[in-house]
């Protein structure tokens, strides 16, 4: 199974592929988790990435098609893969286009998680997480601040930069300018499963599931 994950930041597309990720046996490739990493390996991409994650900013096409090139051709890919966080551009989509004509690729599917723009908004802003484990929590419903400790592992709970209020609204205008013209070309190219975000995480993966067949 190749599976597109498509929708604004913050509509829920990093657990839910998590999660389709055990169901399918297949690896969940993040664009954004691998650039986090190598800003905390300090490798030259994460030195050149942060600068422009931090600020909300979208990193060069050429820069992300080469990663997700290597990746795709890697052995873990080998069964299929969720991509979550690319294509973010049209250029991006047009480059995995062609990357599936040379790896022989015909068939994937393309979702978009559909929320509406207020509630992205409180999602991202009230959004922490674990350092150790990656756990995601909402401080209105999870009642804690920065500082405190992780429920499950203990690990430290922080706001991850890039969710800041004045940078999650560069984030979303650079979304609704730059990538969600990705959409419409898949709608145009491809096809678009929709499917709606708002609800119990459960609750949406049940309507992943179905839409996935
Ligand atoms: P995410 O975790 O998917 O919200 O990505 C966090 C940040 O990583 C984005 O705001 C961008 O700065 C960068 N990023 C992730 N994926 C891409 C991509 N496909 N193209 C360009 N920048 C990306």
């Amino acid at each position: 199974m190749n599976i597109i994950l498509f929708g604004a930041p913050g509509v829920g597309k990093g657990t839910q592929a998590k999660i389709l990720s055990h169901v399918y046996h297949i690896p969940h490739i993040s664009t954004g988790d691998i650039l986090r990493e190598a800003i905390k390996a300090e490798t030259p991409l994460g030195i050149k990435a942060k600068v422009l994650m931090d600020r909300g900013n979208l990193v060069p096409d050429d820069v992300m098609i080469g990663l997700v090139t290597d990746l795709l051709a890697s052995d873990r890919c080998k069964n299929g893969f969720i991509l979550d966080g690319f294509p973010r551009t049209v250029g991006q989509a047009k480059a995995l286009d062609s990357i599936f004509v040379k790896m022989k690729i015909h068939t994937f599917k393309v979702i978009n998680i559909d929320v509406d723009k207020t509630l992205i908004i409180e999602r991202l802003t009230d959004r922490f997480l674990c350092v150790q484990c990656g756990k995601i929590y909402n401080s209105t419903i999870d009642k804690f601040k920065a500082g405190d400790k992780c429920f499950k592992c203990g690990g430290l709970i922080f706001q991850r930069d890039d969710d800041k209020p004045e940078t999650v609204k560069n984030r979303l205008e650079i979304y609704y300018k730059t990538t969600e013209p990705v959409k419409k070309y898949y709608q145009q190219t491809h096809s678009v499963i929709d499917v709606n975000g708002v609800g119990e995480i459960e609750e949406i993966t049940q309507r992943l599931l179905s839409a996935l067949g």
